[in-house]
């Protein structure tokens, strides 16, 4: 008998999450109802902020934070190579020029020694975007400080990061000298809503920007409407947004899922630790241990990269969900579009040449970890 595919990552859902989306579809609302403010409100108690906006993907949040920092066509943005393409395709969508600033190996984040250092030699961005690669938090003091000395704005693009704490051990999303962190729902992430995302800000004028774009940049808030005395059924479009809305019945499965998020980082936290002994062997390089990192995925490096494509084949014939996250942003057609190339990035290179995901999510068994391992140890044989 074939044994079910093991999936990289994937989602947990349990009677109670379809029972909560089953009542919305009873309600009179499937769409702009309760069930949003209560997911935006579970979202701001776990990241610690005043606020939560909910919106259609992280890809969509990430787009709204970057124009409610008035990124326009021309200015410059920063990310890290080690990343999914929509940390870069936000600034992209608003016409400004992408740059990336290098890795730090050990961690696949954003180097700040590396930051500094560009920051030195060329004038500094108007946004920096980093990424909490694999959900492992960046060192954001370090960033914090080249923030204040050169001035850029900042965003944390911690679509793999809801529940992953900072080295301080306060929770991402938590700390205001952040303009906007984006988190995403997508099944694959820490909790799911199918599709969906939320951009969490401690700064009001940011939250409602945010608020109005994701619904065509529209208002009904009389304290907010430029023309007075008008009646009730007026609204106002005042700048150009987007349909960016979440459903209710994504939020109220969302909301339901974030009842669960701490169990879910203690799951992934002590596979992530099982797999540092059921590895240690092997000649490979396993990602640091770490009590804080909200572990998306579990990402390995062959010390022989060159064996890379033939362990992944030998591993989903197996049905073992590997995967590659990822090759760097800018070796990407569209990005070698814009100049960009091999050698430019050498760290993120170098991380992606030997890299391989390997099965790490809380619906994993140990009896599939443990196949994991032994089937990762002899395809390495
Ligand atoms: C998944 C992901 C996104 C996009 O999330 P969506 O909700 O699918 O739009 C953005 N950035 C990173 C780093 C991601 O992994």
């Amino acid at each position: 008998m074939k044994r079910p595919f093991i999936h990289y990552s994937c989602q947990s859902i349990t009677e109670q999450d379809i029972e909560a989306v089953a009542s919305v579809l009873r309600s009179d609302f499937l769409t702009q109802g309760p069930a949003i403010e209560a997911f935006e409100h579970a979202l701001q108690t776990t990241a610690r902020a005043p606020h939560a906006v909910a919106v259609s993907s992280a890809t969509a949040g990430l787009h709204l934070a970057c124009m409610a920092l008035n990124l326009t066509a021309g200015d410059r943005a920063w990310t890290s190579p080690m990343s999914f393409v929509a940390s870069a395709n936000a600034a992209r969508y608003l016409g400004a020029h992408i740059d990336f600033v290098d890795i730090d190996e050990s961690t696949g984040n954003i180097s700040p020694e590396k930051l500094e250092k560009k920051l030195q030699s060329e004038s500094p961005p108007r946004l920096l975007i980093v990424v909490h690669y694999a959900g492992r938090a960046c060192d954001m003091e370090e960033i914090y400080t080249l923030k204040a000395q050169y001035g850029f704005h900042l965003i944390e693009d911690a679509a793999h990061a809801l529940g992953a704490r900072y080295k301080s051990g306060a929770p991402v999303g938590s700390d205001p000298r952040t303009d906007a962190t984006i988190f995403s729902f997508h099944p694959v992430k820490p909790i799911t809503t199918g599709e969906g995302g939320a951009i969490i800000t401690h700064n009001a004028h940011i939250a409602a920007t945010v608020r109005a774009l994701r619904s065509h940049g529209i208002t009904r808030d009389a304290a907010q409407l430029k023309q007075k005395n008008l009646p009730a059924w007026y609204y106002e479009q005042q700048t150009l947004g987007f349909n960016y809305r979440m459903t209710d019945i994504q939020a109220a499965l969302g909301a339901s899922q974030m009842k669960r998020l701490e169990e879910f980082m203690q799951t992934r936290r002590s596979l992530a630790a099982r797999y540092e002994t059921l590895l240690n062997e092997l000649p490979l390089t396993l990602p640091p241990p770490s009590d804080k990192s909200g572990w998306h995925l579990y990402p390995i490096q062959l010390k022989n990269p060159g064996l890379r494509d033939t362990v992944f084949t030998t591993l989903r014939a197996a049905n073992i969900g590997v995967n590659v996250h990822y090759m760097p942003i800018h070796l990407h057609p569209y990005y070698a579009g814009m100049g960009f190339r091999r050698g430019h990035f050498p760290a993120a290179e170098n991380f992606f040449d030997g890299l391989l995901t390997i099965p790490l999510h809380q619906s994993l068994s140990l009896t599939d970890q443990d196949y994991v391992a032994q089937q990762l140890t002899a395809a390495l044989k």
